[in-house]
């Protein structure tokens, strides 16, 4: 079932003297229950896509939608909080609280319940014991507070989960068992994942590779 529309997508950036277009009629249609990668050299305009499909900022031309609706008129505020869960590449955690309260808040303004068992939960699932979990998250170190990222982007529940770079700062071992949750979430729960990225071995472990090159999704 087509849950993401990326249609006829061009954005620009505004510079000093002209324009700089990104994005130049990127189109695709994302499936539910399918892990999708889209790799692309750096500079390529993956983040640029993945905040548009996250609903941070709107196309210059063409429309998202989301089951069919235009994000524009469902509200961004309104898909980002029931229908997208994001993992940035720099964490965006609240720097003033521990793990589990990042994995909570998500929680919260997402309106799931469960509270801190369920949030525990999640954190371990990613690798982060209950000790870690409750100290605030700069005291965690780089690959940990990604971690704990991931788990508040998972705990959310929705429908699509739209991921830059997730892994760039793990190593091997973690990084395998962040992709096997992905393709779990895409094949058990049925969520659409899309994960940009450079990693050509994160790539060959989903369902879908695209390519981002001069502007278009291939
Ligand atoms: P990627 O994630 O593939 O490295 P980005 O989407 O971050 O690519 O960037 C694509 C291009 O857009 C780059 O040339 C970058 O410098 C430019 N760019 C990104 N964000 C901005 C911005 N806020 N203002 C101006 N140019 C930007
Ligand atoms: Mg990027």
């Amino acid at each position: 079932m087509m849950v993401l529309e990326i249609d006829s997508v061009s954005h620009a950036y505004l510079g000093r003297r002209k324009p700089k277009w990104v994005l130049k009629k990127a189109s695709h249609t994302f499936e539910a229950g399918t892990f999708t990668s889209i790799l692309g050299p750096s500079g390529s305009g993956k983040t640029t896509l993945l905040s548009l499909a996250s609903g941070l900022d709107t196309p210059t031309e063409g429309a998202i939608r989301y089951r069919g609706q235009d994000l524009r008129d469902m509200g961004l505020s309104r898909y980002r909080r029931r229908h997208a869960a994001t993992i940035f590449q720099s964490y965006n955690l609240l720097t003033y609280l521990t793990g589990i309260q990042n994995v909570r808040a998500a929680m919260e303004i997402t309106g799931i319940r469960g509270g801190r068992t369920r949030a525990l939960e999640w954190l371990e699932r990613v690798g982060i014991p209950a000790d870690e979990a409750r100290r605030n998250v700069l005291q965690l170190s780089g690959g940990q507070q990604q971690r704990v990222a991931i788990a508040r982007a998972l705990a959310c529940d929705v429908d699509i989960l739209l991921a830059d770079e997730p892994t760039g700062n793990l190593d091997t071992g973690t990084a395998g068992q962040i992709i096997e949750i992905f393709r779990e979430l895409a094949h058990q729960r049925g969520t659409c994942v899309i994960v940009v990225t450079h990693s050509h071995h994160l790539a060959k472990q989903s369902d879908q590779i695209l390519t981002l090159a001069k502007g278009r999704i291939a």
